[in-house]
């Protein structure tokens, strides 16, 4: 068993960087992405549940509906039924109410700033309505040069290409950074890009899920994280 707390301590020793993921890590808004897709989808006819975008939180939207299209019609979505339904998801998500930014995070952000750390965010997202609420939620802390899209990859995560874009672009190695991540698809990511990552597990989904994926550790609330810096 590994020693949680001891390993949280040397969490960010020798480090430069923090690259963090955004739906669950930086916001409390994994539920409403879990509903808008799950009823987008129902809205065409094709049931995929709440806790199946749990599952596959992190690919792009488009990998997600060819996903769920292979799954149920074996078959790729055509362009317009991939327009249709991401349309319909982006739809229903904005009549709900802005996510929440996780206070932790925003505390844990300020001091990773103040000790100097280069701040990144990795998004498979790609709607600017989440963009814009990043910038003006943690104004100060992150910049729009820094964060990584659904748009600047050609493939999403699980796929290391997201994370080794931002090491590219940050110029930091991956043994200088550590990746905050929630999702079992997204700590695939970032461990095939060869980096440290801490999952702090906000979801639905049992914590086994985020070990098998490969987290280095796994922790329920980043709170935990600032025990450094105590
Ligand atoms: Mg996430």
């Amino acid at each position: 068993m590994v020693d949680k707390i001891s390993s949280l301590n040397k969490t960010f020793h020798n480090k430069k960087g923090v690259f963090f993921d955004m739906d669950g890590v930086l916001y409390d808004s994994m539920g409403y992405h879990a509903e808008a897709w799950s009823s987008a989808f129902s809205h065409f006819g094709i049931d995929f549940p709440p806790v199946m975008v749990y599952h596959n939180e992190g690919r792009t939207a488009s990998a997600t509906i060819n996903l769920v299209f292979q799954e149920n019609v074996q078959r790729n979505a055509t362009d317009v039924e991939v327009e249709q339904i991401y349309s319909r998801k982006t739809e229903i998500i904005s009549e709900y109410p802005d996510a929440i930014p996780f206070k932790s995070a925003k505390s844990l952000m300020e001091n990773l700033k103040k000790q100097g750390f280069a701040i990144w965010v990795v998004t498979g997202s790609s709607q600017d309505k989440f963009l814009e609420a990043l910038l003006r939620d943690f104004k100060g802390l992150i910049s729009s040069d820094r964060i990584i899209t659904g748009k600047d990859v050609t493939h999403g995560k699980p796929h290391p290409e997201p994370y080794l874009r931002a090491l590219d672009k940050s110029g930091l190695k991956a043994d200088q950074v550590v990746v905050i991540e929630n999702a079992p698809l997204g700590i695939q990511s970032a461990k095939a890009a060869g980096i440290y990552t801490v999952a702090v597990n906000t979801g639905i989904l049992d914590d086994h899920f985020l070990w098998e994926a490969g987290a280095d550790v796994v922790i329920d609330d980043l709170k935990d994280l600032e025990l450094e810096f105590n």
